[in-house]
């Protein structure tokens, strides 16, 4: 048995509901994990809520855990009990003390990387890896526009980017965002709840426009960051945090310059098990060489998921919110 987060319906973060659950022994590929910190997530919020449904109800709700393996099933290959391992996959079911999940979803987490940050950042680590790395590879001399540039996802990328010789502006919803943004690698905050992040682009640009735009936000910032692009610019749309981007005719990239528009899914980018070795062994090593500092924010125990969820929705958190599964 162990103690889980579940939902019976969807809903506002009241429908997030500890229980006991059983947990089953490893089958044939399997490992039993005993898990010690899961990630909050943006994903978790629109599984609780509806807007990406879930499979069946009641659903346990989560997609990133570190932990020590309990228990190897049969066939399972180069994964010992009492290692330490991190995932990031579907299903969902992270918020949980333990869980058995397939063998080659695991990744080894190094000695110097905490439970905190490899269960509550290696998701939006790997999710940063696939923005600069693949759909945009980002070089010395780029300009780039991340929104949200002091959340979880965005403090990351700020880091790297720096890193990586970008010019990086960032939008934040107040005064204290921008200081954790500049703090992190964004070279421009812009506050976007009071200026319009398009004009402050256009002048810190020099009317160029950036090579790619970062948007997690969606709805609230997707029209006028196509126009923060330079022609031939990339609009990678990857996050709702405002609601779902509109949809959008074909002519209005070629009209803006002809854009290039992708909207990537981390899963889809990790689902090939040497990808998914690669993103982690980048992000832990740009961890590890002090590249990117770990983004762990706020710190919950299991029974105040629901807290985490409103805290997350109510933009009130910076860097990654962690639940403490104190294993
Ligand atoms: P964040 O820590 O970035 O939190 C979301 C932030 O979005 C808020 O802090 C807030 O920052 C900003 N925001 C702007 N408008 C709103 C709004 N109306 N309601 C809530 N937040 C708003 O979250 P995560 O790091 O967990 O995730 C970041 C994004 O990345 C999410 O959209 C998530 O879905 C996406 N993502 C996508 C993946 C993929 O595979 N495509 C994988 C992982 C994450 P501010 O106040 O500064 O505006």
């Amino acid at each position: 048995m162990a103690r889980a987060v579940r939902i019976h319906q969807t809903g506002g973060p009241e429908q997030l509901q500890v229980e006991e659950i059983d947990v089953p022994a490893p089958g044939p590929g399997e490992v039993l994990l005993r898990q010690t910190a899961c990630g909050v997530n943006f994903i978790d919020c629109y599984h609780r809520s509806g807007l990406y449904p879930l499979p069946q109800l009641p659903h346990g709700i989560g997609v990133e855990a570190c932990g020590v393996v309990e228990a190897v099933g049969d066939g399972v290959r180069g994964v010992q009990t009492g290692e330490r391992m991190a995932y990031a996959t579907p299903p969902p079911g992270a918020y949980a003390e333990a869980r058995v999940l397939p063998a080659d979803r695991l990744i080894p987490v190094p000695d110097e990387v905490e439970d905190a940050v490899a269960g509550g950042t290696t998701l939006r680590g790997l999710t940063a890896w696939l923005l600069l790395h693949r759909t945009f590879p980002v070089r010395r001399g780029h300009t780039l526009l991340i929104h949200a540039a002091a959340g979880g996802v965005g403090q990351i990328l700020c880091q790297w980017a720096d890193y990586l010789g970008a010019t990086v502006i960032g939008t934040v919803g107040d005064e204290d965002k921008a200081q954790v943004a500049a703090e992190h690698g964004c070279h421009h905050p812009i506050l976007y709840t009071q200026d319009d992040f398009r004009e402050k682009v256009e002048a810190i640009t020099g009317g160029r426009g950036v090579d790619v735009v970062y948007d997690s936000v969606g709805a609230a910032t997707f029209e006028a960051s196509l126009d923060c692009l330079r022609p031939l610019g990339m609009m990678v749309s990857y996050g709702n945090a405002s609601g779902a981007p509109p949809a959008i005719e074909p002519g209005l990239l070629a009209q803006k310059g002809s854009l290039f528009l992708t909207r990537p899914v981390l899963f889809h980018y990790i689902a090939d098990r040497h990808e998914l070795l690669a993103g982690a062994s980048a992000y832990y090593d740009a961890l590890t060489q002090g590249v990117i500092e770990p983004a762990v924010g706020r710190r919950y125990p299991l029974e105040k998921a629901a807290r985490a969820h409103t805290d997350l929705e109510a933009r009130a958190t910076t860097g990654a919110t962690v639940l403490d599964l104190g294993a």
